[in-house]
């Protein structure tokens, strides 16, 4: 045992497990479990000022935090510490206050899920594993195939086949053995279950892996800590299965219980309007529903969310906001935080902002607010919507006349 992990700890029975490296699922009753900590010998061990010596510049800068005995003995990519802006201009266009914009994209496979993935194999090796596999709408998978790349673990790597050719790229070059299914995400999920059940690989499935979510939970530490432990008001971002937003929010809530933060900020939640079964959820009251994946934005397009309860509960306990955009939106605020910030975002990765946007249009939050809005993946990843954001550029002969002319229109 780890003395600062205490036991995986059921959400739906309430049942305490030891934390063994391989676990999933409760074992009596199926529920999720959540790793448990004893935040007394965490808050011994750490404070703001040994934290700012520290030499680390990853997400295993915070290892009290985080379910591990170590960083594992293989060779690693360099996953978090992304950078932190303050978006001033950003905010000026938008109506708000304060603005920064903590850009995940900025990631080895460009994606916030190189956090859950690096956390992965860590486990993996402390499992004794010696594959591992997973399902994922494509940045869950580009993301585990280069972690496992990097650590010399073999993947079996299940996609929807809507899955954007960027991110299909990455799992090929990263040497994947990728299986394209033809149906939903769901379906796909579903497959890669039964296989990893079958074949006894190491699963890194968000939802069913209570590991994936700590590693998640690193981008709220780093945000804390950029912040100089100052939190804003609310931090942003979009929810699919929910495993993010859940993680975000256990590490503002273990950064609070060890006396980091002396505030929570609330979270918005934002999801796109063709898909927004948790957002739903919330609004009305009642028990989320599957939807349609009816959103351009596919690493948010999940109609059944695997992570519902932590979602929902963590949405609920911060007091957070919800807000569902349009595809036209996504694409809006594509363009937005491009011209005003410098930053590429893929569709569920500038999704959050588009909903900071939404959320003051609509009275949601102030403008007085300060906000942390998080992009959660690059914009190179789907170029396609890219372009149908921003459009495409005007073309001439290599020619000073024809240059001429089409100045007068740029
Ligand atoms: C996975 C993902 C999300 C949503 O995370 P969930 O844990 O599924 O809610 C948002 N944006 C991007 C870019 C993602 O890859
Ligand atoms: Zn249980």
């Amino acid at each position: 045992m780890m003395e600062h992990v205490r036991c995986a700890k059921c959400i739906s029975c309430g049942r305490e497990w030891e934390a063994k490296p391989d676990i999933t699922t409760c074992p009596d009753c199926g529920g999720l479990l959540d790793i448990q900590y004893d935040y007394d010998t965490i808050a011994r061990a750490v404070n703001r000022e040994t934290m700012a010596r520290r030499p680390e510049r990853s997400m295993w800068r915070y290892l009290e935090y985080l379910p591990v005995r170590g960083m594992g003995s293989r060779p690693r990519l360099r996953v978090g510490w992304s950078p932190f802006y303050e978006a001033e201009r950003l905010a000026k266009v938008l109506g708000l206050r304060k603005l920064y914009i903590k850009d995940d994209g900025i990631n080895p496979t460009a994606s916030l899920k190189d956090r859950a993935s690096a956390m992965a194999v860590v486990k993996a090796e402390e499992a004794g594993a010696e594959i591992i596999a997973c399902s994922s709408t494509g940045n869950a998978a580009s993301s585990l195939a280069g972690n496992a790349a990097a650590a010399g673990f073999p993947t079996y790597i299940f996609v929807p086949s809507r899955a954007p050719k960027g991110k299909v790229s990455q799992l090929m070059i990263f040497g994947a053995h990728v299986i394209s299914v033809q149906g939903s995400y769901e379906e796909t999920f579903r497959l890669s279950q039964e296989a990893i059940e079958r074949y006894g690989w190491y699963n890194r499935n968000a939802a069913i892996n209570p590991y994936l979510m700590e590693g998640k939970k690193t981008v709220a530490l780093e945000i804390a800590e950029q912040l100089d432990w100052q939190m804003t008001d609310y931090v942003a971002l979009s929810v699919g299965d929910g495993c993010t937003i859940a993680g975000v929010w256990k590490g503002f809530c273990d950064l609070y219980a060890t006396g980091m933060i002396d505030r929570l900020p609330r979270l918005i939640s934002v999801q796109a309007e063709g898909c927004c079964p948790l957002n739903r959820a919330i609004a009305t009251g009642e028990p989320w529903q599957p939807m349609e994946e009816n959103t351009l934005a596919d690493s948010i397009a999940v109609g059944v969310p695997r992570n519902a309860d932590k979602a929902l509960r963590a949405i609920r306990d911060s007091h957070g906001v919800v807000v569902n955009v349009s595809d036209e939106e996504i694409l809006a605020a594509a363009r937005l935080l491009g011209r005003t910030a410098g930053v590429f975002g893929e569709p569920a990765g500038v999704a959050g902002t588009a909903g900071v946007k939404k959320a003051l249009e609509l009275g949601l939050i102030p403008p007085d607010a300060s906000v942390v809005s998080i992009v959660t993946g690059n914009g190179l990843k789907d170029t396609p919507n890219a372009i149908r954001a921003a459009g495409e550029p005007v073309t001439i002969r290599p020619d000073l006349d024809e240059l001429l002319a089409v100045m007068e229109r740029l």
